[in-house]
Protein backbone atom coordinates (compact mmCIF):
# COMPACT_ATOMS: atom_id res chain seq x y z
CA UNK A 1 0.00 0.00 0.00
CA UNK A 2 1.34 3.48 -0.53
CA UNK A 3 1.41 5.83 2.11
CA UNK A 4 1.82 9.30 2.47
CA UNK A 5 4.26 10.64 4.97
CA UNK A 6 5.86 14.02 6.31
CA UNK A 7 8.70 13.87 3.35
CA UNK A 8 5.43 13.88 1.07
CA UNK A 9 4.03 16.78 2.21
CA UNK A 10 7.07 18.62 2.28
CA UNK A 11 7.53 17.82 -1.02
CA UNK A 12 4.33 19.06 -1.92
CA UNK A 13 5.02 22.05 0.02
CA UNK A 14 7.61 22.53 -2.28
CA UNK A 15 5.36 22.39 -5.06
CA UNK A 16 2.94 24.55 -4.31
CA UNK A 17 5.78 26.97 -3.73
CA UNK A 18 7.03 26.55 -7.31
CA UNK A 19 3.15 26.79 -8.48
CA UNK A 20 3.10 30.30 -6.79
CA UNK A 21 5.95 31.87 -8.21
CA UNK A 22 5.07 30.33 -11.65
CA UNK A 23 1.82 32.76 -11.18
CA UNK A 24 -0.66 30.58 -9.59
CA UNK A 25 -2.51 32.89 -7.25
CA UNK A 26 -5.86 30.82 -6.30
CA UNK A 27 -5.49 29.51 -2.75
CA UNK A 28 -8.42 26.62 -3.23
CA UNK A 29 -6.13 25.28 -5.89
CA UNK A 30 -2.76 25.79 -3.97
CA UNK A 31 -4.34 24.21 -0.70
CA UNK A 32 -5.59 21.30 -3.24
CA UNK A 33 -1.94 20.79 -4.31
CA UNK A 34 -0.56 20.50 -0.72
CA UNK A 35 -3.68 18.44 0.38
CA UNK A 36 -4.14 15.73 -2.62
CA UNK A 37 -1.14 13.07 -2.36
CA UNK A 38 -0.29 13.13 -5.51
CA UNK A 39 2.36 10.69 -5.49
CA UNK A 40 -0.62 8.28 -5.19
CA UNK A 41 -1.92 8.80 -8.66
CA UNK A 42 1.52 7.74 -10.09
CA UNK A 43 3.16 4.07 -9.98
CA UNK A 44 4.83 3.63 -7.27
CA UNK A 45 8.14 3.43 -8.57
CA UNK A 46 7.72 6.82 -9.85
CA UNK A 47 6.73 8.33 -6.87
CA UNK A 48 9.81 10.79 -6.72
CA UNK A 49 7.97 12.20 -9.79
CA UNK A 50 4.88 13.59 -7.88
CA UNK A 51 5.97 16.49 -7.11
CA UNK A 52 7.99 17.76 -9.44
CA UNK A 53 6.54 20.20 -12.24
CA UNK A 54 7.01 17.56 -15.20
CA UNK A 55 4.37 15.44 -16.99
CA UNK A 56 5.15 12.00 -16.27
CA UNK A 57 3.79 8.72 -18.59
CA UNK A 58 0.99 6.43 -16.80
CA UNK A 59 -0.94 3.65 -18.20
CA UNK A 60 -1.80 2.99 -22.12
CA UNK A 61 0.75 5.40 -23.12
CA UNK A 62 -0.86 8.41 -21.53
CA UNK A 63 0.06 11.13 -19.28
CA UNK A 64 -0.50 12.90 -16.18
CA UNK A 65 -0.78 16.82 -17.18
CA UNK A 66 1.89 18.66 -15.61
CA UNK A 67 1.40 20.13 -11.88
CA UNK A 68 1.84 23.57 -13.28
CA UNK A 69 -0.98 22.76 -16.33
CA UNK A 70 -3.64 21.27 -14.06
CA UNK A 71 -3.21 24.26 -11.73
CA UNK A 72 -3.71 26.38 -14.65
CA UNK A 73 -6.57 25.32 -16.45
CA UNK A 74 -8.28 25.23 -13.98
CA UNK A 75 -7.62 28.43 -12.54
CA UNK A 76 -9.17 29.64 -16.25
CA UNK A 77 -12.08 27.41 -15.15
CA UNK A 78 -13.03 30.06 -12.53
CA UNK A 79 -14.73 27.36 -10.29
CA UNK A 80 -17.70 28.48 -7.98
CA UNK A 81 -19.03 26.28 -5.56
CA UNK A 82 -21.27 23.85 -7.31
CA UNK A 83 -20.73 24.20 -10.47
CA UNK A 84 -21.15 21.63 -12.92
CA UNK A 85 -18.29 20.57 -14.86
CA UNK A 86 -17.21 18.14 -17.29
CA UNK A 87 -13.69 16.41 -17.67
CA UNK A 88 -12.76 14.98 -21.23
CA UNK A 89 -9.46 12.82 -20.51
CA UNK A 90 -9.76 11.46 -17.08
CA UNK A 91 -6.53 9.74 -17.55
CA UNK A 92 -4.91 9.48 -13.91
CA UNK A 93 -7.79 11.07 -12.49
CA UNK A 94 -5.83 14.09 -10.70
CA UNK A 95 -7.45 17.10 -12.29
CA UNK A 96 -10.63 15.64 -11.66
CA UNK A 97 -9.90 14.96 -8.08
CA UNK A 98 -8.80 18.83 -7.87
CA UNK A 99 -11.80 20.30 -9.44
CA UNK A 100 -13.70 18.16 -6.89
CA UNK A 101 -11.43 19.49 -3.99
CA UNK A 102 -12.42 22.91 -4.61
CA UNK A 103 -15.99 22.81 -4.94
CA UNK A 104 -17.33 21.56 -8.59
CA UNK A 105 -19.54 18.66 -8.93
CA UNK A 106 -17.31 16.39 -11.48
CA UNK A 107 -17.90 14.51 -14.31
CA UNK A 108 -15.10 13.08 -16.37
CA UNK A 109 -14.92 10.75 -19.91
CA UNK A 110 -12.29 8.39 -20.79
CA UNK A 111 -12.06 6.63 -23.72
CA UNK A 112 -9.52 3.61 -22.86
CA UNK A 113 -11.25 0.98 -21.63
CA UNK A 114 -8.79 -0.25 -18.81
CA UNK A 115 -7.47 3.11 -17.50
CA UNK A 116 -11.41 4.32 -17.10
CA UNK A 117 -11.48 1.26 -15.08
CA UNK A 118 -8.41 1.24 -12.91
CA UNK A 119 -8.96 5.36 -12.45
CA UNK A 120 -12.79 4.59 -11.39
CA UNK A 121 -11.77 1.94 -8.91
CA UNK A 122 -8.84 4.42 -7.47
CA UNK A 123 -10.66 7.80 -7.13
CA UNK A 124 -13.50 5.86 -4.97
CA UNK A 125 -10.89 3.80 -2.59
CA UNK A 126 -9.26 7.22 -2.34
CA UNK A 127 -12.32 8.84 -0.79
CA UNK A 128 -13.83 10.50 -4.22
CA UNK A 129 -15.89 8.29 -5.49
CA UNK A 130 -18.43 11.49 -5.92
CA UNK A 131 -16.88 12.06 -8.81
CA UNK A 132 -18.71 10.47 -11.56
CA UNK A 133 -16.45 8.50 -14.03
CA UNK A 134 -17.83 7.47 -17.91
CA UNK A 135 -16.42 5.50 -20.38
CA UNK A 136 -16.88 6.90 -24.12
CA UNK A 137 -15.63 9.10 -26.54
CA UNK A 138 -15.09 13.01 -24.86
CA UNK A 139 -16.44 14.27 -28.86
CA UNK A 140 -20.01 12.88 -27.80
CA UNK A 141 -19.67 14.57 -24.49
CA UNK A 142 -22.26 13.23 -21.69
CA UNK A 143 -25.70 14.47 -23.01
CA UNK A 144 -27.06 12.74 -20.45
CA UNK A 145 -25.88 14.83 -17.18
CA UNK A 146 -25.77 18.14 -19.61
CA UNK A 147 -25.84 21.21 -19.69
CA UNK A 148 -22.82 22.04 -18.19
CA UNK A 149 -21.77 24.85 -15.95
CA UNK A 150 -17.85 24.13 -17.81
CA UNK A 151 -16.38 21.80 -20.03
CA UNK A 152 -12.41 20.93 -19.77
CA UNK A 153 -10.49 19.33 -22.01
CA UNK A 154 -7.46 17.29 -21.28
CA UNK A 155 -6.07 16.66 -24.45
CA UNK A 156 -5.09 18.12 -27.63
CA UNK A 157 -7.64 19.51 -29.93
CA UNK A 158 -7.35 19.96 -33.35
CA UNK A 159 -10.73 21.19 -33.66
CA UNK A 160 -13.48 22.50 -31.41
CA UNK A 161 -16.18 19.87 -30.47
CA UNK A 162 -19.79 21.27 -31.87
CA UNK A 163 -21.44 18.68 -29.30
CA UNK A 164 -19.40 19.98 -26.60
CA UNK A 165 -20.20 23.61 -27.40
CA UNK A 166 -24.10 22.25 -27.37
CA UNK A 167 -23.61 20.84 -23.75
CA UNK A 168 -22.02 23.95 -22.15
CA UNK A 169 -24.58 26.22 -20.54
CA UNK A 170 -25.18 30.32 -21.28
CA UNK A 171 -22.31 31.97 -19.87
CA UNK A 172 -20.58 28.66 -19.76
CA UNK A 173 -17.02 28.27 -20.38
CA UNK A 174 -14.52 25.60 -22.32
CA UNK A 175 -11.07 25.65 -21.50
CA UNK A 176 -9.21 23.62 -24.19
CA UNK A 177 -5.72 23.11 -25.80
CA UNK A 178 -6.15 23.67 -29.28
CA UNK A 179 -3.82 23.26 -32.23
CA UNK A 180 -2.49 21.60 -35.60
CA UNK A 181 -1.17 18.09 -36.20
CA UNK A 182 2.55 19.18 -35.03
CA UNK A 183 1.61 18.62 -31.35
CA UNK A 184 1.48 21.99 -30.15
CA UNK A 185 -1.58 23.75 -29.16
CA UNK A 186 -2.80 26.98 -27.48
CA UNK A 187 -4.54 27.40 -24.71
CA UNK A 188 -7.97 28.19 -25.45
CA UNK A 189 -10.66 29.80 -22.56
CA UNK A 190 -14.05 30.06 -24.46
CA UNK A 191 -17.27 31.53 -23.24
CA UNK A 192 -20.20 30.97 -24.91
CA UNK A 193 -22.19 33.99 -24.75
CA UNK A 194 -26.14 34.26 -24.03
CA UNK A 195 -26.39 35.00 -27.62
CA UNK A 196 -24.62 31.62 -28.78
CA UNK A 197 -21.66 32.95 -30.16
CA UNK A 198 -18.00 32.24 -28.71
CA UNK A 199 -15.75 34.45 -27.41
CA UNK A 200 -11.82 33.56 -27.36
CA UNK A 201 -9.33 34.36 -25.03
CA UNK A 202 -5.35 32.76 -25.36
CA UNK A 203 -3.29 31.25 -23.05
CA UNK A 204 -0.05 30.27 -24.76
CA UNK A 205 1.58 27.18 -25.80
CA UNK A 206 1.14 23.62 -24.32
CA UNK A 207 1.69 20.11 -25.50
CA UNK A 208 -0.56 17.27 -24.63
CA UNK A 209 -1.55 13.64 -25.50
CA UNK A 210 -3.79 13.54 -28.48
CA UNK A 211 -8.22 14.03 -28.02
CA UNK A 212 -8.87 10.68 -29.98
CA UNK A 213 -11.93 10.03 -31.75
CA UNK A 214 -13.61 6.59 -30.80
CA UNK A 215 -12.84 4.33 -27.75
CA UNK A 216 -10.51 1.73 -27.32
CA UNK A 217 -11.48 -1.35 -25.83
N1 LIG B 1 -6.62 14.77 -16.96
C1 LIG B 1 -5.63 13.73 -16.93
C2 LIG B 1 -4.58 13.90 -18.02
C3 LIG B 1 -4.92 13.01 -19.07
S1 LIG B 1 -3.94 12.84 -20.52
C4 LIG B 1 -4.95 13.61 -15.59
O1 LIG B 1 -5.19 14.45 -14.71
O2 LIG B 1 -4.20 12.65 -15.38
C5 LIG B 1 -5.29 12.83 -21.68
C6 LIG B 1 -6.30 11.73 -21.53
O3 LIG B 1 -7.32 11.98 -22.51
C7 LIG B 1 -5.78 10.32 -21.82
O4 LIG B 1 -6.07 9.47 -20.76
C8 LIG B 1 -6.52 9.92 -23.10
O5 LIG B 1 -6.81 8.53 -23.16
C9 LIG B 1 -7.80 10.74 -22.98
N2 LIG B 1 -8.53 10.97 -24.23
C10 LIG B 1 -8.04 11.25 -25.47
N3 LIG B 1 -9.06 11.36 -26.36
C11 LIG B 1 -10.21 11.15 -25.66
C12 LIG B 1 -11.60 11.11 -26.02
N4 LIG B 1 -12.04 11.27 -27.28
N5 LIG B 1 -12.50 10.87 -25.04
C13 LIG B 1 -12.12 10.67 -23.75
N6 LIG B 1 -10.82 10.69 -23.36
C14 LIG B 1 -9.88 10.91 -24.30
Amino acid sequence: MVVDTHRHRGLRQQLVKELKTKGIRDERILDAFMQIPRHFFLEKTFAEWAYKDVAFPIDADQTISQPFTVAMQTSLLNIKKGDKVLEIGTGSGFQASVLYYIGAKVYTIERQKKLFEKTEKFLHDLGFGNVRTLFGDGYEGAPRFAPFDKIIITAGAVEIPKKLIDQLKPNGLMVIPLGDESGVQKMLRITKNEDGSLTRENFGNYRFVPFLKGVNI
